[in-house]
């Protein structure tokens, strides 16, 4: 479903992403952990172009990224993205919050996108604020809004980058359940987060990155029990 190969990212003299290599198949939950400036929100943003790689390829379900236009909107759509902040249209209902992409791009009509968006709220608990604004939202709402908007696109993938880092402590668990029922369901995903609880329970596969590098590979069970490296083995120990 996502394979990136070989990629390198370079912010100007700092090489941010160093030979990374990574194939997601369809329905595998990726949790990503690594310390802070290690790369995690570059991988993500290379996978939907929200950045571009200055080498190597990312394919998602065997297409290259576009460039522009057209096939970037409908490649963005594939790729559902939620981010640390809520990043939702601040003057819009949370109803068309969901809606306006589904009529944009996936060429749905109002009626349709309005009855889909409802289920959606409905699935992620929120159903009785789609008339409210974001402000009007607790952050777990606002969260779960956000990804509901993603799903709306009827993504193939779901990249969630520290979906519940802004989070009140008592909020994070709706945000997490949301994102837990999604991968019971079979939802292809990536997450970077730092949510023990979550990366035992939903992940298949634990990525370790530090310095642009993927160093570790592996279960969560192998990552937690038994880390292979230097690095993530300190890294466990100041978090956990
Ligand atoms: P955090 O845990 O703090 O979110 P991260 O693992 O997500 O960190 P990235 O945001 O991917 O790390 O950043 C990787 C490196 O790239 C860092 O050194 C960062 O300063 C740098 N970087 C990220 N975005 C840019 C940018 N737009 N311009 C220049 N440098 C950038
Ligand atoms: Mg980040």
């Amino acid at each position: 479903m996502i394979r990136v190969s070989a990629v390198d990212k370079y912010f100007g003299s700092s090489h941010v992403l160093r030979n990374v290599n990574l194939e997601i198949p369809r329905g595998q939950v990726v949790v990503v952990l690594g310390p802070s400036g290690s790369g995690k929100s570059t991988l993500c943003r290379v996978i939907n172009r929200l950045e571009t790689v200055d080498s190597g390829s990312v394919l998602v379900d065997g297409n290259p990224l576009p460039e522009e236009g057209r096939a970037l909107a409908e490649l963005r759509a594939d790729v559902g993205m939620v981010f640390q902040q809520f990043n939702l249209f601040a003057h819009k209902s949370v109803l068309d919050n969901v809606t306006l992409g589904p009529t944009k791009v996936r060429g749905l009509s109002k009626s349709q996108a309005r009855q889909e968006g409802m289920r959606l709220l409905e699935r992620v608990g929120i159903a009785d604020q789609a008339d409210k604004y974001p402000a009007q939202l607790s952050g777990g709402q606002q969260q779960r809004a956000a990804i509901a908007r993603a799903l709306a696109m009827r993504p193939k993938v779901m990249l969630f980058d520290e979906p519940t880092s802004a989070l009140d402590p008592e909020m994070v668990s709706e945000v997490l359940e949301v994102m837990a029922g999604l991968a019971a369901e079979g939802m292809t995903m990536l997450v970077v987060s730092h949510e023990m609880g979550f990366a035992r329970r939903a992940a298949h596969r634990v990525l370790f990155m530090a310095d642009g590098e993927i160093v570790e590979d592996t279960t969560p069970e192998g990552f937690f029990e038994s880390p292979e490296s230097e690095r993530a083995r300190d890294f466990l120990s100041r978090i956990l």
